[in-house]
């Protein structure tokens, strides 16, 4: 065994290996500081306590996080197992480092129950919440990971109990971080506790067959490696065996025994550029058959974790299948690194993705462009879940509430008849006021009565949950109904006199239907009881009042302006080739929905302010249903005989994409002498173009005969106009 000088220049020459300008000096004082405060404490295997910090130190320094990070790691048990402080150690080491190892300690203290998945995704949120910066969730994952690598000489009992805390929380926690080593080994020591039968099976078998694997592995190294040089790609190529926990759940969720699990092996090819990764997928897929259904571009769409790869399995000579995982160097560094790793390729970040819960991480890098290393990582806070608070019951169950939830949120969100009932509430065993804002990791008691008069009005806006706020309206609603009614009313009535609208004018014999009818309230009453108990605001009821009101003066305006338009019948005027029955003189257009040419019959419309615009008969606005609705607003139209000029249509040709493809469509057009005006494509991901454009055409005969060329071109699929 290691003496502890040894160990600890191997933790000095680990962080020399990948950050030059650490402070060794502040690394040696807290390492010393470390084991005086530890002084004779031993551990259960019988060394030194300190033996436990120096090797959480040296995952940390794996990891490769920062000098402050060390430091808070060789000193994360001080204050929770020796007589020093907070404040001690924030003088020596700085108020950074003295928060890390209290971040650390607070969730030392947690304690958890065995629960169920939803319950264990909170757990793993409260932990995160508890944290604020990311360095103490990563000293928590190296710290556990130490004690599980020691984890032999605990009780069998103590075995289970952390084994299973390993795999539902901190194991997922990893993943999450991206750092895919520890989540691996983490994953791997929990096994052995918790299935020690499957986990000695599964290695003494890969130990027996260690041979033959490694020469198989060795020879499609050296198959790939050549081709690779033949190509002139530079590339690291190896091979691994699936870690145990990984074929476990093989074995598991497919019901099969280890010798059938198929995909043991993993290969790694890295290259230098983006572009290589998918020269070097060509070659793989080439030497091998890949196997369908199992190629995955994470590199085009990244994992949230930020992970980027390209995956894919493939049947090697034998029979026997592999996986094959190709990326450069960068993202090699992030999948073996996780969050940490980023501040070394900071430059590129802006390409990877990534969405969804671990935004926030993404938000932040973005913001750190300028940044030296020291300070990124010191930046890097855990705000993932600052609108949300994580509590417990009595019973240790985690209650998941919007930041700034009172006693009231909590009371309700267990059940509406405990918040109905609820006379006090108690946090950490204390008595607190309703308006006490709840912290992570309070525990929260409700104290009941059966003479309680119900929730009062001010409680709505106490709690912050739409949950509790609609189970207090909820209780208003049925218990207060005339009291309601009146209220609502008046509330009503003052915002109509506000908006200077008479009543009266509402609930007009001609108005009140429509109005209701807007509102989705049957009667008055329902709408004034809703806004009495606070289901409905007085201001919307008021707005949809208005818009009723403006709806009848609108369509009185309109009637008139058609029935205007209309009797001044015989001349007849042709504008842009089109003869508008009835109407003399008005300003025509063609609806860009449908391109109208020449020979497609047609109807016209008459708009506000732009005369008649002119549809397709099959146009989906010019729909007899559309027109039902709009009775009285549509016009016969015809083409006259002068349509000399030409027309522009929309066309949409959906092909499937080869060389010379554009070539060919564009032939099309200038074989009919038709000019393109506008031209537009896309591409698809599964090789299919699709084309919108814009052709001068004089009438319906030119299009047909374009459209029955386009439709001869090989690799076309569709050619449409396109309708609405
Ligand atoms: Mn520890």
């Amino acid at each position: 065994m290691a003496t502890l000088e040894e160990r600890y220049s191997h933790l000095e020459k680990t962080i020399h290996g990948y950050n030059i300008s650490a402070d060794l000096a502040q690394i040696r004082a807290a390492y010393e500081y470390a084991r005086d405060c530890h002084g004779p404490q031993m551990r259960k295997d019988g060394t030194p306590f300190i033996t436990h910090p120096l090797n959480v130190a040296q995952i940390v320094a794996e990891m490769r996080l920062d000098t402050e990070s060390i430091v808070a790691a060789l000193l994360h048990d001080c204050i929770e197992d020796t007589e020093a402080t907070y404040d001690d150690i924030a003088k020596r080491f700085g108020t950074t480092v003295a928060d890390i190892v209290d971040g650390v300690t607070k969730l030392t203290r947690v304690h958890y129950n065995t629960m169920e998945e939803e319950q264990m995704e909170n757990l793993r949120k409260m932990l995160f919440a508890m944290s604020r910066d990311i360095r103490v969730i990563l000293i928590k994952i190296a710290d556990r990971l130490h004690n599980m690598r020691t984890m032999e000489y605990q009780t069998p009992e103590k075995q289970r109990k952390k084994s299973l805390e390993t795999m539902e929380i901190y194991a997922p926690i990893a993943h999450r971080l991206g750092v895919q080593k520890v989540r691996w080994e983490l994953e791997d020591l929990s096994l052995k506790y918790l299935d020690p039968v499957s986990y000695e099976q599964i290695t003494s078998n890969l130990a027996a067959h260690a041979a033959e694997y490694d020469a198989f592995m060795d020879h499609v190294q050296k198959e790939v490696e050549e081709r690779l040089t033949e190509m002139g790609i530079t590339a690291i190529v190896y091979g691994r065996v699936k870690h145990p926990y990984s074929i476990y759940r093989k074995m598991y969720t497919q019901n099969k025994a280890i010798d059938e699990v198929y995909d043991l092996f993993a290969f790694r090819v890295l290259v230098d550029t983006l572009a290589d990764c998918y020269n070097v997928l060509g070659v793989i897929h080439d030497l091998y058959k890949p196997i369908l259904g199992r190629f995955k571009d994470y590199i085009g769409t990244p994992k949230p974790n930020m992970y980027q790869s390209l995956h894919t399995t493939v049947i090697g000579d034998d029979g026997i299948p592999f996986e094959v995982q190709i990326r450069t160097h960068e993202m090699h560094a992030v999948a073996e690194y996780g969050v940490a790793a980023h501040w070394k390729y900071k430059q590129h970040i802006s390409q990877s993705g990534g969405e969804g819960t671990y935004e926030w991480i993404r938000r932040l890098l973005e913001n750190q462009e300028d940044a030296d290393a020291e300070e990124f990582i010191h930046s890097l806070k855990v705000d993932m879940f600052a609108d949300e608070v994580f509590v417990f019951t009595p019973r240790g169950a985690v209650i998941n509430l919007p930041a700034g939830s009172t006693p009231i949120d909590f009371a309700y969100s267990i059940h509406s008849a405990i918040g109905n009932t609820m006379v006090g509430a108690k946090v950490n065993g204390k008595m607190v006021g309703f308006d006490y804002t709840l912290q992570n990791g309070d525990i929260v008691e409700i104290n009941t009565s059966k003479s309680a008069h119900g929730p009062s009005r001010d409680w709505v806006k106490l709690a912050r949950s739409s949950e509790a706020r609609s189970k207090i309206r909820q209780w208003f609603k049925k218990e207060r109904r005339e009291e309601n009614i009146a209220n609502g009313r008046a509330m009503f009535e003052s915002e109509l006199r506000h908006v200077g609208v008479a009543i009266a004018s509402v609930t007009a014999p001609a108005v009140l239907p429509n109005f209701l009818k807007r509102t989705s309230f049957g009667t008055l009453d329902d709408m004034y009881a809703a806004i009495g108990y606070g289901g409905y605001t007085a201001q919307k009821a008021v707005h949809r009042a208005r818009d009723e009101l403006a709806a009848q003066n609108r369509m009185t305006a309109e009637k008139a302006a058609v029935e205007e338009a209309k009797p001044k019948a015989a001349p007849v005027k042709q504008e842009k080739g089109i003869i508008v029955e009835g109407l003399d003189n008005c300003l025509v257009k063609f609806s860009k929905c449908c391109t109208p040419v020449p020979g497609d019959p047609i109807v016209g419309f008459i708009t506000r302010g732009y005369g008649v615009s002119v549809h397709r008969q099959d146009c989906p606005n010019a729909l007899p249903s559309r027109q039902k609705e709009t009775a009285g607003r549509w016009l016969k139209v015809t083409w006259g005989s002068d349509t000399h000029e030409t027309y522009a249509t929309e066309l949409e040709i959906t092909a499937k994409d080869r060389d010379n493809l554009l070539m060919d469509i564009s032939t099309v057009f200038s074989s009919t002498k038709t000019s393109i005006k506008g031209l537009n494509v896309k591409t698809t991901v599964d090789g299919f173009a699709l084309f919108s454009v814009t052709a001068m055409v004089t009438d319906k005969t030119q299009l047909d005969t374009i459209m029955t060329k386009l439709h001869q071109i090989s690799g076309v699929i569709k050619v449409a106009r396109p309708a609405g």
